[in-house]
């Protein structure tokens, strides 16, 4: 990888536009082996603080995309500027619509078993040439998992999309990942939820404004803990930042 890695907490993140994380991912799909790709925000970034095994995982993933405004923030306070967020579902549609064609065959994998058949749905409506290898909800169970990774085996896929919320989904991409036989595996939160849509993308306002987490907040008032995380980050970024 190319693109100027940071470290945010003693976290990797790479400094890539939208454009370049495409780019790796296409470059990743003509190699051998598994490619691991984490987008991560602020609450996976504070959870992982004191967590050597989520932080061995997030740093050794092959690229960590900046998700979210609070890991903006954070970069900038070390000084790094970084120009834009790729988050999961904009990451998510932009593959879609870039291997539309059936150039490459995906499998998706996440989201309660109706949002999940929801969004199996839309996507092959919206993208009928696009190679749907299958889709799973993602409540299998963790001893399932191995019969799991076998199913998707068997699909031919080679992008894997795990949406079962972080770091759950990102563990299970590294665990899992190679038996799967996928060459990219990302892990992208709630998109299937979007996608489905049984879950609402944060209107432009909130984020123009940095402010998707308030809009979250009040359509889901059950977030406030996990909300919470945001201040806690940053205040031990600006210790960090102190030292
Ligand atoms: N989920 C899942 N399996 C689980 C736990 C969660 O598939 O064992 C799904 C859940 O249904 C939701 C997504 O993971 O679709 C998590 O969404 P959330 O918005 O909380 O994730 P974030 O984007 O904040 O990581």
């Amino acid at each position: 990888m190319n693109s100027a890695e940071i470290r945010i907490l003693g976290l990797k993140v790479n400094k890539v536009t939208m454009g370049e994380t495409l780019a790796f991912i296409d470059e990743a799909l003509k190699k051998d082996g598994l490619t691991r790709v984490i987008t991560l925000n602020a609450e996976i970034a504070y959870g992982a603080y004191g967590d050597e095994e989520l932080t061995a995982l997030i740093n050794n993933a092959d690229l960590v995309t900046p998700d979210g405004s609070g890991i903006l923030w954070a970069a900038s306070q070390y000084g790094e500027a970084i120009s834009e967020r790729v988050c999961g579902i904009d990451l998510l549609t932009e593959l879609l619509q870039k291997y539309s064609d059936g150039s490459h065959g995906f499998y998706f994998l996440g989201a309660k078993p109706e949002a999940a058949s929801l969004a199996a749905k839309k996507i092959r409506k919206m993208y009928p040439h696009l190679q749907f290898c299958g889709y799973h909800h993602g409540y299998f169970g963790k001893e399932n998992s191995e019969d799991m990774a076998a199913i998707i085996a068997k699909s031919g896929a080679d992008i894997l999309i795990a949406a079962m919320g972080a770091p759950f989904q990102d563990h299970w991409i590294a665990t899992y990942g190679e038996r799967c036989n996928v060459k990219v595996g990302i892990g992208v939160g709630g998109s299937l939820d979007i996608l489905a849509g049984v879950a609402k993308r944060a209107p432009n306002f909130f984020q123009e404004f940095r402010l998707e987490w308030l809009y979250r907040l009040l359509k889901d008032p059950s977030r406030f803990r996990r909300t919470m995380t945001l201040p806690k980050f940053m205040r031990l970024v600006k210790k960090d930042c102190n030292r």
